[in-house]
């Protein structure tokens, strides 16, 4: 058994299955050769897909629109002279015949070496023709390595590898049933890591060279626990982590077994355990895991993996099925929180955006383009005719934000209205807590909304200015770092003091680390992801409220000096 790769674990799961590469980023190929005797059928393999190349850019130069700047025709006129000069194909098929060099391997070993050609030369121009060469060749590669390259369809009980993937991706996956996922960058508060921990995948993120240095095909176990890759494994180490696979199932069975008493704690106070969900499906889970309603319901994944944005008619027919799904227990529906690493289609990247999470994203999109986001509303209204919804804006920064919301709120209530169509009048309206200005003003919002929730994913991001995303300062990700200490407990009391409820569904409240803290600066709402509620509803049971208070309050007065590890300790022995 080796260690294949290592990262950060998303959720606890073991995945056993065989590698399969997506390949999103740029052709990297590995040295490979084949028999004497395939010789000929590889030379002949390279010549294909040479052709087949050329026959691709023909395809789209006639799509080209005649009122083109005549630039594009050209720059895709050079590709296919380059793709007809004996210069880029000559040395490869030199190389197959002589060596027995594989015809990826052959090209890119070429490529390789013409790039070393063109960084000595002098001339800027010549030098930015390395570009075209790069665009030619990854164009030759990928049809090569095509037969290689799975689809989604191909992945089914497979580990996947990539450079990274999108929460777009991790949809496709969960409905092929993937085993899990290892990929090279991405930290554990992305949004394609929550899903996975929400979809219960098993995965491995920020594994730096995991989609480079293994192979197609080769066995793996891959361990979220503790963010490991393994390869090689005989009977004794697989057997090994299929009883973990069936312990793991059999726990989660005998909790549920025990049935879903309300969690109170030890000295008797009522918490309300909520589900943080992103798809139809994980109401069955919520719902068996003793969910008492849905906390957040992440509906921007609806967007995904689709030309055109869901109609009014699409989105009601999915909220009135999770409404009914929860059987009469309250939902609410986070309204799209589009934007930074959550973008429409199967797009990976805001156009524009530098810093996509600073931009038109959630909240700021809406307003921005009331055309995306008033079909959404008219159908949430429609739908609380039929269970008990709450609407959830996501990323306020400003209270301006919140009264624009509500008008358009008001608006479609009206047209509602105007329609003889059902709706609750009384739905309940409330907002995200996720921006450093948002907690910092929650007297303000408080007012004006009728429930707070804190999105701690973002607000550690925004307080600490590290990206979620990037695993490269995920070691800066700190829930309980004084700042962030402070703007919870500033959010909690504001919300006490104009009594209006206040709920935490970032990951922070699905982690047992945090939930005595939490329970101490005075939260009594907690969603999570379904995964994660029993073992949060038995740490309850064993909690004393009065005494984590008393000791969480002492500390508050003295943020100063506090050690938070040593915080969190104390709170675990207090019990
Ligand atoms: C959060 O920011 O904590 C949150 C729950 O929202 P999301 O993770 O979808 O950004
Ligand atoms: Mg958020």
């Amino acid at each position: 058994m080796t260690i294949a790769c290592a990262g950060i674990g998303v959720g606890t799961g073991v995945a056993i299955g065989n590698a399969c590469m997506l390949n999103r980023g740029p052709v990297c190929v590995a040295p490979s050769w084949v028999a004497a005797t395939a010789i000929e059928t590889e030379i002949e393999r390279f010549e294909s897909a040479v052709r087949t190349a050329a026959l691709q850019l023909q395809g789209v130069r006639e799509q080209i629109p005649p009122d083109t700047p005549a630039e594009i025709s050209e720059f895709i006129d050079t590709h296919l002279l380059m793709l007809q000069d004996k210069a880029l194909s000559g040395r490869p098929i030199q190389m197959i015949r002589a060596e027995g060099t594989s015809a990826e391997w052959a090209l890119q070993q070429h490529r390789d070496a013409l790039v070393r050609i063109f960084e000595d030369i002098e001339d800027s121009y010549l030098r930015m023709r390395r570009d075209d060469l790069d665009h030619v060749v990854n164009r030759i590669l990928g049809i090569l390595l095509e037969q290689h390259q799975s689809q989604f369809e191909e992945l089914r009980h497979q580990i996947v590898l990539a450079e990274d993937l999108t929460p777009a991706d991790i949809i496709m996956m969960k409905k092929y049933d993937v085993a899990g996922f290892a990929t090279d960058y991405g930290g554990p508060m992305s949004h394609t890591a929550i899903l996975a921990r929400s979809l219960g995948i098993p995965a491995v993120v920020g594994a730096r060279a995991a989609s480079r240095c293994l192979q197609h095909g080769e066995p793996l176990v891959l361990d979220a626990s503790t963010g490991i890759v393994l390869a090689d494994c005989d009977e004794d180490v697989l057997a090994h982590f299929a009883a973990r696979q069936a312990a793991d199932a059999s726990r989660t069975a005998a909790l549920r077994r025990r049935g879903v008493q309300p969690a109170i704690t030890k000295d008797g106070e009522l918490i309300q355990l909520l589900a943080n969900i992103e798809l139809v499906e994980d109401v069955e889970t919520a719902r068996v895991n003793g969910a008492q309603g849905i906390g957040l319901y992440r509906t921007e994944f609806l967007y995904m993996n689709r030309d055109r944005p869901p109609s009014e008619e699409e989105h009601f027919d999915v909220y009135r099925a999770v409404l009914e799904g929860m059987q009469g227990q309250p939902v609410t529906i986070r309204t799209l929180d589009l934007g930074a690493d959550k973008q429409p289609g199967t797009a990976t990247t805001s156009a524009a955006a530098c810093n996509p999470a600073l931009g038109l994203r959630a909240i700021r999109l809406c307003l921005k383009e009331p055309e995306l986001f008033y079909p959404q509303i008219r159908a949430i209204l429609r739908a609380s005719a039929f269970g008990r919804t709450r609407i959830m804006l996501p990323m306020l920064t400003n209270v301006w934000e919140i009264e624009q919301a509500v008008r358009l709120i008001r608006q479609a209530m009206q047209h509602l209205e105007a329609d003889g169509i059902a709706y609750d009048p009384q739905i309940p309206i409330g907002g995200m807590i996720e921006v450093p200005a948002a907690a910092l003003s929650a007297r303000a919002f408080a007012t004006r909304l009728d429930f707070m929730s804190l999105g701690t994913n973002d607000l550690v991001q925004y307080t600490l200015a590290i990206d979620r995303v990037d695993d490269e300062v995920n070691y800066l990700y700190d829930p309980v770092h004084p700042a962030v200490l402070r703007l919870i407990h500033e959010v909690i009391a504001a919300g006490i003091a104009a009594d209006i409820p206040v709920s935490m569904c970032g990951e922070m409240a699905g982690d047992g680390r945090f939930v005595p803290l939490l329970l101490g600066m005075g939260l009594r709402e907690f969603s999570m992801q379904p995964a994660a509620l029993l073992d949060v509803h038995q740490q309850i049971r064993k909690l004393d409220v009065n005494c984590l208070t008393e000791t969480v309050h002492r500390a508050m007065n003295n943020l100063e000096t506090i050690d938070p590890t040593s915080l969190l300790e104390e709170l675990d022995r207090a019990h």
